[in-house]
């Protein structure tokens, strides 16, 4: 149930088992000079399966969207046993409703997937890191609109670190040195990726020329060694907050214009009501995807952690919602969300939830009270 079945490099598709882990997929793709793009932490271990039934995202969805965007095919095992064989290639198939997309993201309630037809893109064979500092969320915000097109739109990451999610990394990992010689408000960490004869350097070099009275400071990584530094600082911020015990962490998304007052009004508000916590916030900025997070003192007890996660939940899903954002932006609803989802369901989107449930499962028998319950 984990092999990697087929690679077209022609067609730039794969067909995967279900059970294959994300790297091991990934390996494959590349081992044929093509690229399956879902890249994030846990691509050692989590499966094409979790990434189809939680429609992952990660940093490359900015170029080459979510996992939706990316399955081709699914085959499913339905509630009543018998087999759906959707594990077509095709890049075009308009016979009526698409069924594939009813499973995916659908966090195993409709079906157990078993295998998937993946879109590939050809390799990238250069690839070029920036790290930008800015005064401000909006600044970074115009950065982010004209880099996308003063870039060729080949940008295939953008994330924001707001200053306090760095110094939480700088001071987990001692080792780790600020990455540009004054400290900023606002970090983004870029990444352009080409394949063919185009000059990604001088790209990337002009872009950042372009918009010289938007930055304070930056650097481009000129080695794999100051590549990976870069990175390292994203994810040495996410591990750190986890040292100091339980946090309460979102995974919320704005309209991408809604980013600068979201963030400016939702900090400010978290100030004013939970002072004692840690606001730290960092995501895929040109994805409109915040993860806004509440770190507690290290000696607080789990009360206490749960009252500030319940307090800070209620103030940031307010936020969310009086934007026009969602409280879910990748990870899905599982039973952590649930009532939060519920709370805030149109009916009609419920109606509908429920009457493809009972359709495909009428006996409940998949993940029963996950997202909702019927
Ligand atoms: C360090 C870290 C970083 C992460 N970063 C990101 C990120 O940037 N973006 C992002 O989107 N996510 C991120 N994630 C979460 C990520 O979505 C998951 O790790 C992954 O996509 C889920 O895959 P999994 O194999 O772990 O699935 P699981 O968590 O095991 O399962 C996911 C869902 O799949 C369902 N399921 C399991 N088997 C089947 C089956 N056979 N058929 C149908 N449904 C099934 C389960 O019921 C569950 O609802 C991150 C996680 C970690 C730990």
């Amino acid at each position: 149930m984990s092999a990697v079945r087929s690679i077209d490099t022609v067609g730039f598709a794969m067909v995967v088992e279900a059970g294959c882990v994300l790297e091991t997929a990934k390996q494959a793709a590349e081992a044929q000079d093509c690229l399956l793009p879902i890249t994030f932490g846990s691509q050692g271990s989590c499966r094409i399966v979790g990434n189809v039934s939680t429609n992952a995202g990660g940093f490359n969805v900015l170029r080459y969207g979510m996992t939706r965007d990316l399955v081709l095919g699914l085959e499913v095992v339905l509630p009543d046993g018998r087999i759906w064989n959707g594990l077509r290639t095709l890049r075009k198939d308009n016979r009526g409703y698409d069924l594939k997309q009813l499973f995916i993201g659908a966090e195993g309630t409709l079906g157990i997937v078993t295998a998937a037809a993946l879109k590939l893109f050809p390799k990238p064979t250069q690839v070029e890191t920036a790290m930008v500092g800015l005064r401000s969320v909006e600044d970074a915000m115009a950065f982010y609109a004209r880099a996308r097109r003063s870039c060729s739109d080949l940008l295939s990451a953008f994330e924001i670190i707001l200053r306090p999610g760095l110094e939480l990394a700088l001071s987990a990992h001692p080792e780790l040195s600020d990455p540009l010689e004054s400290p900023c408000p606002v970090y983004i960490l870029m990444e352009l990726a080409a394949v063919g004869r185009v000059d990604l350097r001088a790209l990337l070099e002009a872009c950042l020329e372009d918009v010289g009275e938007l930055l304070l400071d930056g650097t481009i990584a000129t080695s794999r060694a100051q590549t990976n530094r870069l990175w390292f600082c994203r994810e040495a911020m996410v591990e750190a907050q986890s040292r100091g015990g339980a946090y309460y962490r979102t995974d919320v998304s704005v309209p991408i214009h809604a980013i600068p007052a979201f963030l400016e009004e939702t900090l400010a508000s978290l100030a004013v009501s939970l002072p004692v916590g840690r606001p730290v916030a960092y995501g895929h900025v040109g994805d409109g995807n915040i993860h806004l997070n509440v770190v507690p003192p290290a000696d607080w007890s789990m009360d206490q952690r749960k009252a500030l996660f319940g307090k800070a939940e209620q103030l940031i899903f307010a936020m969310v919602d009086r934007f026009g954002g969602s409280i879910s932006a990748e990870h899905g609803i599982g039973r952590s969300k649930k009532r939060a989802f519920l709370e805030r369901a149109d009916p009609v989107t419920l109606d509908l939830f429920r009457r493809i449930k009972t359709a495909l499962d009428p006996d409940l028998i998949l993940s029963r009270g996950r997202i909702f319950d019927v």
